[in-house]
């Protein structure tokens, strides 16, 4: 039997019984851009959580909520009433005029319901279609890092090239326009912008965001924008990008459910971009997908109908615990960028004299609490770990004090005192 990843991109001998032969036995069992992946840092971090007890979790990004029960109920009804079949490929024509009603509402962005949009499997599914809707073999894609850890593999499982530009805390971890400009090559197809940011919690200024389009215009580019946590935002704008001046007609932007409106397991997401490049990233998802889970579209129907209370009050529990925590991590001595959106932190772990995976681990082993090493978002987060606060007030409040005895410790046994330094977010 074949090792799994093996084969390295060899193709198929033309002709000669014996090289055939030995082509078949180096052969892997599976495809050799799998073994080009990276593995998820996450998933290894998580392999070490399983079946821990007592452990309070920071480490899993999805709403600690259950989905507000109306939408539940919608789904129920809808299911019952029988509508248990496909729907159309672009999925049901009333959720997507709900869509555009409410991006034209929210963004003054408007996207034509027959044909400028797209109910997907989740912001996953999107992200991977349009990207192989857009790219060529060899097509360079800059993504600013540290990002989302889904960002790479589907660049690469698209045959693009994934070009990391890093973002720096002097710079709130927002995406400049300087940096953008120091990684354009003449195959450089597409930005791909993700703001507010998982891991960071940055929001980009429309400023800065002006900075991006303006070297979207200038070297030809497409941009995906996955503005996944669009909503959850606190004290600061979403700026959509599609709104800015020029940019609708070269955006593809990504939007869902699943944590607006804490629907991470129904599996619905969006895209909306002009015609031709919508008809395109249709083409693949009605071969990958057919189309969108039916009970999440009438689920999303009734989101969009009567959940905008609901929203409004977690975006107020995810903003009073994100207060909680900066005011914890700033007394703690932790450096960290303020977060202003998603539900994560990503404070800095250097002055404990860890890296963020020793770090995390230490502190799972002796305090029992779970973070995520930065560096499984990219080289750049090595010194950093992922807080994320969707969980309980209490929860997060008893974590950070076992954080701060964690951290107290670790420098009484170096003899260092804390120095904390708080960046200003957003420059
Ligand atoms: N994009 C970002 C930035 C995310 O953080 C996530 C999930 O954590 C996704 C996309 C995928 O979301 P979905 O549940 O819509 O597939």
């Amino acid at each position: 039997m074949s090792e799994v990843g093996g084969g390295a991109g060899e193709s198929m001998p033309a002709d000669g019984d014996q090289d055939r032969k030995a082509y078949r036995a180096r052969r892997g069992a599976t495809s050799s851009t799998l073994s080009t992946l990276p593995s998820s840092g996450i998933r290894q971090f998580f392999e070490l959580l399983d079946g821990a007890t007592d452990l309070i979790s920071l480490a899993v990004g999805q709403p600690d909520f259950p989905t507000p029960a109306q939408i539940t109920r919608a789904a129920a009804d809808a299911m019952l009433a029988g509508h248990t079949g496909y729907t159309s490929n672009y999925g049901l024509l009333e959720l997507r005029e709900a869509l555009s009603r409410h991006l034209e509402h929210r963004y003054g962005v408007y996207y034509r319901p027959p044909a400028e949009l797209l109910l997907t499997s989740g912001v996953s599914e999107a992200l991977d279609v349009s990207m192989r809707a857009l790219l060529d073999p060899g097509d360079e894609v800059l993504v600013p890092e540290p990002g989302y850890v889904a960002y790479q593999p589907v660049v690469m499982m698209a045959g693009g090239v994934y070009v990391p530009v890093p973002t720096t805390p002097e710079e709130g971890f927002m995406l400049t326009a300087e940096a953008l400009r120091r990684h354009i090559t003449p195959a450089t197809k597409a930005i791909l912008l993700a703001y507010p940011s998982n891991p960071t919690g940055a929001v980009m200024t429309r400023d800065a965001l002006e900075g991006v389009a303006e070297i979207a215009r200038d070297h030809d580019l497409f941009v995906i924008s996955d503005e996944i946590y669009d909503r959850l935002v606190y004290g600061a704008e979403h700026v959509c990008f599609a709104s800015l001046p020029g940019m609708r007609e070269r955006t593809v932007l990504l939007g869902g459910f699943s944590k607006s409106y804490a629907m991470t397991g129904w599996r619905l997401g969006y895209v909306a971009a002009r015609a031709d490049l919508l008809e395109a990233i249709m083409k693949i998802h009605q071969y990958v997908m057919m189309s969108a889970p039916t009970a999440a579209q009438y689920a999303a129907l009734e989101a969009f109908h009567s959940a905008e209370e609901d929203v409004r009050g977690m975006i107020d529990e995810y903003d009073r615990r994100r207060r909680l925590l900066c005011r914890r991590i700033a007394e703690i001595g932790l450096p960290m960028v303020e977060p202003r959106g998603a539900f994560y932190a990503f404070p800095s772990v250097r002055p404990v004299g860890l890296d963020g995976q020793a770090f995390a681990e230490a502190l799972l082993e002796e305090e029992r609490v779970a973070v995520v090493p930065g560096i499984a978002f990219g080289e750049s987060g090595r010194d950093y770990v992922r807080i994320c606060y969707a969980a309980s007030y209490d929860q997060l409040s008893e974590a950070l004090d076992r954080i701060e005895r964690f951290v107290r410790r670790r420098l009484a046994a170096a003899g260092t005192a804390p120095v904390g330094q708080v960046h200003a977010a957003n420059p």
